[in-house]
């Protein structure tokens, strides 16, 4: 189990406890345990260096009131600065569908959660915003995929477009548009296909489908598990395709969501929403606080 991130510094504090303002000497000890723990958090090294610099330089003669020890000051600047870097959009959840039919693409590597995050998205717009959407799988290469997001969209009560043997993706994605904008349909998903890892085939599929259509929104979803991996990915897809906001899935199991920091030091761009299960209801609105939370462990 992962250290907790107080109770290091609550250590490396014991002795200081009575002093009035933090010391370069006692910031840089702490700094190596907040090193130490954004690791474990599977954020990557460049990221943890360059968020250590900036604490430290804030933390370095910070003033210790008497009501808390200088650990639980450290670990304060620490939590408020992880809060900032992560917060991206005032409202992530809103997504931008006016003008309907509003396309959204679902990018990102095969098992990433994708075709669920596609089904889960749509139940939400569906029941918060009571928006008629239209989901669609793009992906030509597994009629599973496809036959299970049709199987999930009836689950959630939402429309899929009906397949059709032997089209391409692009044909895909112009039919969809054609069906949202004829069926008077406020949003239609775009379930791009995924790989096992980034190829340039697929990343030249996506363009194509996002040149046919251009999507008001291109989320990428990533496995909230994958902490390098996912830094990588967000960096390749939004180079290529672009991306519009990051859905991390999986926050639901044991990972300490270090990729969330990563990926939006990194790319800049915001994180979205996180998956919390296999349940059509398990989706949430990216909560900055509650990840740092998490991430201090
Ligand atoms: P895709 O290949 O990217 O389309 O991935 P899928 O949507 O098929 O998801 C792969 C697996 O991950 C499925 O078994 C999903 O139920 C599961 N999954 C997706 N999102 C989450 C999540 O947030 N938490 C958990 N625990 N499992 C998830």
């Amino acid at each position: 189990m992962f250290e907790n991130l107080s109770e290091r510094l609550g250590g490396v504090f014991e002795r200081l406890t009575k002093q009035g303002a933090l010391s370069a000497d006692d910031v840089r000890t702490a700094m190596r345990e907040v090193r130490t723990a954004l690791l474990e958090a599977d954020v990557s090294l460049p990221v943890v260096r360059e968020f250590v610099k900036k604490v430290e330089a804030e933390a370095t003669g910070a003033r210790v009131t008497k009501s808390v020890t200088p650990g639980q000051q450290v670990i304060k600047i620490v939590h408020d600065a992880l809060v900032q870097m992560l917060a991206g959009e005032d409202d992530p959840g809103t997504l931008k569908i006016d003008n309907p039919p509003a396309p959204i693409l679902m990018v990102g590597l095969q098992g990433s959660g994708k075709t669920t995050t596609a089904a889960k998205l749509a139940r939400r717009l569906k029941e918060r915003e009571k928006k008629r959407v239209l989901l669609a799988s793009l992906d030509i290469y597994r009629p599973a995929a496809m036959e299970q997001l049709a199987i999930l969209g009836t689950q959630v009560g939402v429309d899929t477009l009906p397949i059709v043997a032997g089209e391409s993706a692009v044909q895909i994605a112009r039919r969809a548009k054609q069906m949202a904008t004829l069926g008077g349909y406020d949003v239609y998903i775009l379930d791009t296909a995924g790989r096992l890892q980034i190829d340039a085939v697929l990343m030249d599929e996506v363009a194509q489908v996002r040149d046919a259509v251009s999507p008001r929104e291109t989320l990428l979803v990533v496995d909230g598990l994958t902490g390098q991996v996912a830094v990588e990915v967000a960096e390749e897809f939004d180079a290529k395709v672009g991306i519009s906001g990051v859905v991390l899935t999986r926050m639901d199991g044991d990972g300490r969501g270090g990729a969330a920091l990563s990926m939006r030091a990194t790319t800049g761009k915001p994180i979205r929403f996180v998956g919390l299960g296999e349940k059509m209801d398990a989706l949430e609105t990216f909560e900055a606080e509650r990840i740092a939370g998490r991430i201090l462990g």
